[in-house]
Formats: C-alpha cells, sequence, structure tokens
C-alpha cells in the first residue's frame, strides 16, 4: 500500500513489524555474522521503513534500525572500545534519480555551491577504526555499535596490509574497512565444506566473522586485507580534500584503494558507474557500489553529520547480482 495512502493504525502496525524485523536482522548480521536474509531484501525493506516514519514520524522509536548504527549493541566477549568520535553509517541511494535528489539537498545545504566530489568503490568488508600514536599501531576496533565498538588489536596486528609503523611519526585515528580478497573466501569455503563446516554466506559476513575472534591465530589463517579511506582528525595530515587523504594515507604506508576519481560535477558519475559495474568482477575484492564525497574538508565540515549517517557523503549500491522475488513474500507474511 502506498504510504501516503495508509491510515494511521495501519502505518502503526507495519512500522512496528518492520522495526522488529529489522531487528532481528541486524542481530543476525552485525552480531552473529550469520544473516538470515540477502541484503537487497534488507535493504528494501529498510527503505519502506524510512518512507513510512517519514510519514509517521510519531512512531520512531529510538530503538528504531533507522536510529541506530550497526547492531544494538555489542554482545561477543571481546573488550569494548569507546570511539573517540562515532562512527557512523552512510546513506544510500539505489538509481541516479535518488542521487540527484540527494545532490539538490547537499546543494541547497551548501547555499547553491557545486561541490567536487570524490568517487571511491563501497568496499564489501567491516568497518574497522586504527589509532596510531607516533606512528605505532596501537589499538584497533570495530564499530560496533558507533559509539562503543569491539577491541581487535591483536587480530588487525596479524593482517599483512596494514602496518604497524607508519612512515612518520604521527597520533591519528585511521578508518576503513577490512575486507577478505575473493580467492580467500572461496578456498576458506571449500576448506570449510571439506571439514564438514557451515560455509560463509559471503565475504562480508567471513570477514567480519574472522576478524570478530578471540583467537588471533584464526584470523591471521584467514589472509584478511584492508583500505583505509577516513580520519577525523585530517589537520594531523595537513590534508584540505578527500583526494589528499587518501594520497597522505599512501605516502603513510595506510592501504588506499587506488580507483577512486574526483569529478566537478554529478552527471560525470554515470561513468565511474558503468565502469566498475564492468570492472567489477576482475577485482581481488568485492565491492557493493560507489561512496560519493564532497570532496572539500570544509564543506564536509558544514555539511556535518545526522544521528546516523553523515551528510557529506552517500552510497550509491549496485544493483542485487541475483534479485529474486523474496521481497514480495516477506513484506506479506511479517
Ligand atoms: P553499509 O555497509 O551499507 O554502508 C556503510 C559502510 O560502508 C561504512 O560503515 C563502511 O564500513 C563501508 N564502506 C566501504 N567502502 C567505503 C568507502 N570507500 N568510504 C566510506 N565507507 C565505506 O552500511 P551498514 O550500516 O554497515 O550496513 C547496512 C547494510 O548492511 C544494509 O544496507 C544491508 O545491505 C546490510 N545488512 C544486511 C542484513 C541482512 O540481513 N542481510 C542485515 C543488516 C544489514
Amino acid at each position: 500500500l502506498p504510504v501516503d495512502q495508509m491510515t494511521v493504525a495501519q502505518a502503526r502496525t507495519e512500522i512496528a513489524q518492520l522495526q522488529d524485523l529489522l531487528t532481528e536482522y541486524g542481530i543476525a548480521y552485525y552480531e552473529k555474522d550469520e544473516p538470515v536474509v540477502e541484503d537487497h531484501v534488507y535493504d528494501e525493506l529498510y527503505a519502506r521503513l524510512v518512507a513510512l516514519e517519514n510519514h509517521f514520524p510519531q512512531f520512531i522509536k529510538q530503538d528504531s534500525p533507522t536510529q541506530n548504527v550497526g547492531g544494538a549493541q555489542t554482545k561477543s566477549d571481546l573488550a569494548k572500545v569507546t570511539h573517540p568520535a562515532p562512527m557512523l553509517s552512510l546513506g544510500d541511494v539505489f538509481s541516479l534519480a535518488e542521487l540527484q535528489e540527494w545532490e539538490d539537498r547537499t546543494k541547497k545545504a551548501l547555499d547553491g555551491q557545486q561541490p567536487q566530489y570524490n568517487l571511491e568503490l563501497k568496499i564489501d568488508g567491516l568497518a574497522v577504526a586504527l589509532r596510531y600514536e607516533n606512528g605505532r599501531l596501537i589499538q584497533a576496533s570495530t564499530r560496533g555499535n558507533g559509539r562503543i565498538g569491539e577491541d581487535v588489536t591483536q587480530n588487525v596486528k596479524t593482517i599483512k596490509a596494514i602496518p604497524q609503523q607508519l612512515t612518520e611519526p604521527l597520533n591519528i585515528e585511521v578508518r576503513g574497512e577490512i575486507y577478505m580478497p575473493k580467492a580467500s573466501f572461496v578456498k576458506l569455503n571449500e576448506e570449510r565444506e571439506a571439514d564438514g563446516q557451515e560455509p560463509f554466506a559471503n565475504p562480508r559476513n567471513a570477514a567480519a566473522g574472522s576478524l570478530r575472534q578471540l583467537n588471533a591465530a584464526i584470523t591471521r589463517s584467514r589472509n584478511l586485507s584492508a583500505f583505509i579511506y577516513y580520519t577525523a582528525e585530517p589537520e594531523v595530515l595537513s590534508a584540505t580534500h578527500q583526494d589528499q587523504v587518501l594520497q597522505r594515507f599512501a605516502e603513510l604506508g595506510l592501504p588506499t584503494d587506488h580507483h577512486n576519481r574526483v569529478i566537478g560535477k554529478m552527471a560525470e558519475i554515470s561513468d565511474y558507474i558503468d565502469e566498475y559495474t564492468q570492472k567489477r568482477d576482475g577485482l581481488s575484492y568485492g565491492i557493493d557500489g560507489v561512496v560519493v564525497k564532497v570532496n572539500s574538508l570544509d564543506l564536509e565540515y558544514d555539511l556535518g553529520n545526522t544521528i546516523k549517517i553523515p551528510r557529506w557523503a552517500i552510497a550509491y549500491k549496485f544493483p542485487p547480482e541475483e534479485a529474486t522475488t523474496v521481497v514480495q513474500d516477506i513484506e506479506w507474511t511479517v
């Protein structure tokens, strides 16, 4: 039923059902690393919940999945780490038309200015924060619920791509994505099946399950890798633009994905999307979309964040590789 044709009672019921269902899917995905539905199913139900909550804001609950990053809480046995600045999620769009709406809102918030954008591939892994002191890696943590994550320092130290020492003695927290290369994923699942174990659903969940381990030797055996793409302290790098941040990371010895591209107009994104839709299968790691970031860090600061997502970035998600009709079934059976 279209949102604007619903009665308040119908909306209240469907919103409550979706909040409960998505919370349950979120626990399976974020906390247990064992999703029970495909991502596009989750994404469509989530978009429906956002539309309903926008129309009937009186039913937004503080614990709604739309108001919280990741799982509601971190329940694992790993020690907890409080993030100095919250680790956020990203808003997402599924079409160029929705992307244009996002740009219109962004420009309006910038009093009509046309920003440049830095386009990056959206790496299909899990977010991690790395703290360096005097250039030495001293702590690594997962995103968790955005405010409190899990301490995975020993595990991250087994990942070859992540330097224990930067090339400059900086004090800085950097953030990025830990992922499992496709080849490692195929090999791991073959081994698990040969051992009679359940295979991992996808490389993202395999990466998360491999990192969130009490035994770092297991992490070591899983051949994870990483790309770093963010810091809340760009002044430490003397960087004023996101593309410079990435360059500085590379100079520091941090792993960066070099497929980023700066564009002056949103229309130029079509070429980038087409290019990586084609190149996607040939990459050694999984990507699930393109992240569009306002390139100027001053403008980024002006735009700021909501409680869950930055206003200065948006994820354009690729269509699911094999779409199914499960969404319809689930919508009718909740
Ligand atoms: P997300 O994964 O859609 O996007 C945000 C994340 O993208 C960031 O936190 C960061 O880790 C990552 N990222 C990758 N490359 C990046 C780059 N270049 N720059 C910045 N960030 C980059 O959001 P989320 O909140 O982690 O998870 C929500 C998504 O997870 C949903 O859209 C859904 O697809 C999936 N999910 C699935 C289920 C399920 O049951 N299948 C349940 C919950 C969530």
